[in-house]
């Protein structure tokens, strides 16, 4: 189990992170969302022991862990992690760099091993291309297998994906998490990627401006968003006045709605006028104005520009939201 307690950071006199909180259970997966410059990157490097804590302590089970001041190689050895920018080595082979993170006393075994990863991470057909000749993602993916070849306790990733083609991304991440949890390795991964929080997440942690402003499971924090910033991070999002929908609601109270929880109706609570339709593959999100303010919603098919349409939405959703 790892535990942050109350951890601050401080770059240049200006603070980072303020007193973040947080464990992750064995095998546990937590997801770290925020905007750019929330401090996702800085709260990895200081679990990772990369950081002098201002205040606050880390704790793996009930060991102490001592940072930079006390390590002479930064890092933990129970803990792995890939850092935004990797660091290949260019002139050996994708191959070589992940068998140099595995024993050279059972050659056999770590051959082994290497091909499971090759594998694991799709990178048969550049294993033996020199590092230096890779694209980023192809790049990424040895890191992750490099950082996988001596099973860690902990994997700490920061923005795993980023690099790698659309086409390649969600099978790698279904890949990649799922053997994480096959092996109980804990993960915390920064990404502002909702399908990488949403489907695979056991806890999210959002971070705003250095602060932790939310934490919970994800089905929770999508369906009860603390505000709009907690929302945005999931999906485009209408913040819209409750008094649209309900008469007897304070004028000043609003209501946080994705676009797929407003419905064309006959006759709503509401009516815009289309802007402009976006094709999504499986649906249309539709723009629209309403009362000055642009609103977003789903539609199966597209509206032409200029359409009036009623909107809705369900009464439960009015409620409990
Ligand atoms: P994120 O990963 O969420 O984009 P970061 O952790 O990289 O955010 O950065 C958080 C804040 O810390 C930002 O304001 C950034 O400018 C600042 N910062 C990051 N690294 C350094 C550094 N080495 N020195 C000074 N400030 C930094
Ligand atoms: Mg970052």
């Amino acid at each position: 189990m790892l535990h942050v307690k109350d951890i601050s950071v401080v770059y240049d006199a200006h603070v980072v992170l303020h007193n973040i909180s947080l464990s992750a259970a064995r095998g546990q997966h937590v997801s770290i969302m925020g905007e750019s410059g929330s401090g996702k990157s800085t709260l990895l490097k200081a679990i990772y022991g990369l950081l002098r804590l201002q205040s606050g302590a880390l704790f793996w089970n009930d060991q102490l862990l001592l940072g930079p001041d006390h390590n002479l190689v930064p890092g933990e050895d129970f803990m792995k992690y890939v850092a935004q920018d990797l660091d290949l080595m260019p002139f050996i082979s994708v191959e070589e760099n992940i068998a140099k993170f595995l024993s050279r006393s059972h050659p056999e075994e770590s051959k082994a091993r290497a091909q499971e990863l090759i594998e694991l991470m799709g990178l048969q057909e550049v294993a033996q291309q020199k590092a230096q000749f890779l694209s980023g993602g192809q790049k990424q993916r040895v890191a992750l297998a490099r950082a996988l070849a001596k099973e860690p306790s902990i994997l700490l990733l920061d923005e795993p994906f980023g690099q790698i083609d659309n086409s390649k991304r969600n099978l790698l991440r279904r890949k990649l998490f799922n053997y994480l949890k096959k092996r109980e390795i804990t993960c915390l991964v920064a990404t502002h990627e909702a399908a990488d929080a949403l489907s695979y997440a056991d806890q999210v942690v959002i971070l705003r401006s250095g602060k932790l402003v939310a934490k919970a499971n994800p089905n929770l924090l999508y369906q009860n968003p603390n505000d709009h910033y907690v929302a945005s991070l999931f999906s485009d999002v209408n913040v819209l006045p409750r008094k649209w929908f309900d008469a007897n609601a304070p004028s000043e109270k609003e209501i946080l709605l994705y676009p797929h929880e407003i419905q064309v109706v006959d006759a709503g609570a509401i009516t815009a006028e289309v802007t402009q339709s976006y094709y999504l593959g499986t649906h249309y999100l539709i723009a629209s104005v309403t009362e000055g303010s642009t609103l977003l919603f789903n539609h199966k098919n597209a509206l032409f520009k200029g359409t009036e349409v009623a909107l809705s939405i369900s009464e439960k959703l009015l409620k409990h939201r």
